[in-house]
């Protein structure tokens, strides 16, 4: 999705909350109301400290060699990061406008991961799809039949990909996030039956740009695919707000933009959803507009946040453990069917 609302740098909003939580912890740790104890408590033990030391996955980012591409992939690698969920970028100024124009579209993605693999060595799984925002835009242009026409060609060669296992998913794939016409809705909604239905005879992942609605979004979306066909396990709500409940997203597995304050709400939430889910950024890598959305290190540096959150709440570590085993490895191996090691 797209949205450019970021004040403070991610690194500035990151480095000052880090500052404010260890002054937290040092008036905590060595003032002691009883004044005869004020001497002892400065030689108390250090705060518990854990860190996660298996995979960290952003479940879904968007790289554009004309941006920082590679070196963003970089970036994300030595904050922590060991594997991405790569999606396809659309060009809005120059959408593809037939079965060719995706095919070429689509290498350039699917090249862009190769190099990676190579250059930076991080894991790669690619999501293809047409983006529902293009569909809009492109019915406004040449008409919603014939947008609708190249939009479900494009479905299919995207699925094609993941038949011949280069792509590990379609998407983003959805509905406009914004007000349209009703008429233009219910037809972005029966498109998305027929896109689901698609990826449902594939057996393929998706992942589903959507609105922002409270808990109607996804209780919609989840009929939708229940029409389809397609298994609840494999249809992924992404940039999904950080509440975990099952009431909330329909037990539709999410992927959640880990923006200021997320992981406070995911540790609130988490025992509330049996649903998976993982962490992005939906970064854009867009040169024109450098730090919209999430950067590339925030989904290590929010699992480290995570971390310290959660020990220092004085949970226990091996839940932790195994809760990032889950997000970062098994589920990810059973929605894409892809390891992510
Ligand atoms: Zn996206």
């Amino acid at each position: 999705m797209w949205r450019y609302n970021h004040t403070l740098s991610e690194w500035e909003g990151t480095r000052i909350r880090n500052e404010l939580q260890k002054d937290r912890r040092v008036s905590n740790s060595h003032i002691s109301r009883d004044p005869r104890r004020r001497r002892s408590a400065r030689v108390i033990s250090p705060a518990r400290e854990w860190s996660w030391q298996g995979p960290i996955v952003d479940h879904h980012i968007h790289l554009d060699k004309s941006g920082q591409g590679i070196e963003a992939a970089k970036a994300f690698k030595a904050s922590g990061g060991t594997s991405i969920l790569l999606v396809h970028k659309p060009k809005f100024s120059s959408l593809p406008i037939d079965g060719e124009g995706y095919r070429a579209a689509y290498s350039s993605t699917l090249e862009m991961a190769d190099h990676i693999r190579k250059k930076v060595d991080i894991g790669v799984g690619v999501i293809l799809g047409p983006h529902p925002v293009a569909w809009d835009h492109q019915a406004d242009e040449i008409g919603v039949q014939a947008a609708s026409e190249i939009h479900l060609e494009a479905v299919s060669i995207a699925l094609d990909h993941v038949n011949e296992r280069d792509a590990v998913g379609l998407g983003e794939v959805g509905r406009p996030h914004y007000a349209v016409s009703e008429e233009r809705w219910e037809y972005a909604n029966d498109l998305l039956i027929d896109v689901l239905k698609m990826a449902n005879e594939d057996d393929s992942a998706v992942q589903l740009h959507v609105e922002e609605n409270g808990e109607e979004t996804c209780r919609t979306i989840d009929a939708i695919r229940s029409k389809s066909g397609l298994d609840r396990k494999k249809t992924v709500r992404h940039y999904a707000p950080p509440n975990l409940s099952d009431t909330f997203r329909s037990k539709l597995p999410c992927t959640v933009s880990v923006g200021r304050g997320s992981i406070t709400q995911i540790i609130e939430s988490w025992n509330e959803g049996a649903a998976y889910w993982g962490m992005e950024t939906d970064y854009l890598d867009d040169p024109r507009r450098p730090g919209a959305v999430l950067g590339p290190r925030t989904v290590p540096r929010r699992t480290k946040e995570l971390c310290d959150e959660w020990i220092g709440s004085g949970k226990k570590e091996q839940t932790l453990d195994e809760l990032l085993h889950r997000v970062n490895r098994d589920w990810i191996e059973s929605i894409y069917d892809w390891s992510p090691d």
